[in-house]
């Protein structure tokens, strides 16, 4: 059971603003507790679960949930939305890359997650199967770690029930992307998140990633902000016109990692959302010294959904992620 232990209610003009912290009945969450925001409409209706913080350097997504407790409460028309600004606690002040410090590994990709598990993958069920049950959507917001720049862009998970992935679509569609990545019912090497689990529940869920390297940026802050106020306005929650759209909302059918295969100082030819060609160089690694060490090809022509930023690289990390561009 996840246990609301509020500090604060606030009423807002349209609805009720309350914040404090959730606890875990799970033993090992047992001394965590989660920051939460619950706004809620006079009028009954839809439920929206947002998350945040989950990689806590991506501080662009985790403005855009703060700001949209404050927004919400000024214009909720009915239901009611809930959001975690800082999900992964134990590693927002040590300023962790990409892992929870407790156990070292990355909630993004321990879903579905086991109380049984370590600490991640405690959290993970304890927000997949006690936090977000009865949410009628639930959005995961990332982007921009200490190393890493990422193009806008949300991800979906399709199903093959041509219902749910056209509604599913609808949610993405919020968003103002340059790339919109839709996993394939079949995918099954870029697995594991919450939203690629989600939906296999049959409980509906969209991703959004902007930012770099740590930094707050209103562009980014905006992407995600209006994306889950438009989704707020798919659902019912608020009213009013959704906002323009001017990117290109590129669809991609899933996204390579390419690791980088060797150790050294890492020099990139392209940036996010660069189309490539496959064959194309998209970087080349020196050692300590200087020395070409090896060169980076695409494997396949797309655009660039990610990719390092840093200057040095190891052996297997993630440098750039690679999609191809369906019909492109
Ligand atoms: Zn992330």
């Amino acid at each position: 059971m996840a246990q609301r232990n509020p500090q604060r209610r606030v009423a807002g003009r349209d609805g009720l603003l309350e914040w404090g912290t959730l606890t875990f009945a799970t033993p090992i969450l047992a001394n965590t507790a989660i920051p939460y925001f619950e706004t809620t409409a006079a009028q009954p209706g839809p439920r929206l679960a947002v998350i945040a913080g989950m990689h806590p350097n991506e501080v662009s997504s985790m403005e855009a949930a703060l700001r949209l407790s404050r927004m919400l409460t000024g214009s909720i028309e009915k239901g009611s939305a809930v959001i975690l600004p800082v999900l992964n606690v134990p590693g927002l002040y040590a300023h962790a890359d990409t892992i929870c410090p407790v156990d070292g590994k990355n909630i993004n990709f321990s879903f579905p997650g086991s109380p049984e598990g370590t600490f991640s993958e405690a959290l993970a069920d304890a927000v997949l199967n006690h936090w977000s049950i009865g949410a009628d959507l639930v959005v995961d917001l990332h982007g921009g770690d200490l190393r890493e720049d990422v193009a806008k862009f949300v991800m979906c998970q399709l199903t093959g029930d041509p219902e749910f992935d056209a509604k599913t679509r609808r949610f993405a569609r919020c968003y103002d992307a340059d790339l919109i990545v839709e996993f394939s019912a079949t995918e099954t090497e870029n697995i594991g998140r919450a939203v690629n689990v989600l939906p296999k529940l049959g409980r509906f869920a969209v991703m959004s990633e902007a930012g770099a390297n740590g930094r707050i940026d209103e562009e980014s802050v905006a992407f995600h902000l209006n994306g889950v106020l438009d989704m707020a306005r798919e659902l019912g929650l608020i009213g009013g016109p959704k906002a323009a759209k001017g990117r290109s909302n590129r669809i991609v059918d899933g996204y390579q990692k390419i690791l980088s295969p060797a150790t050294g100082r890492f020099y990139r030819d392209v940036r996010v959302n660069d189309r490539v060609e496959k064959g194309q160089r998209l970087a080349f690694i020196t050692d300590i010294y200087g020395a070409a060490l090896v060169e980076l090809h695409s494997p396949i022509t797309g655009r660039v959904v990610m990719t390092v930023t840093h200057a040095i690289v190891e052996a297997g990390d993630m440098v750039f992620g690679v999609g191809a561009v369906i019909g492109e």
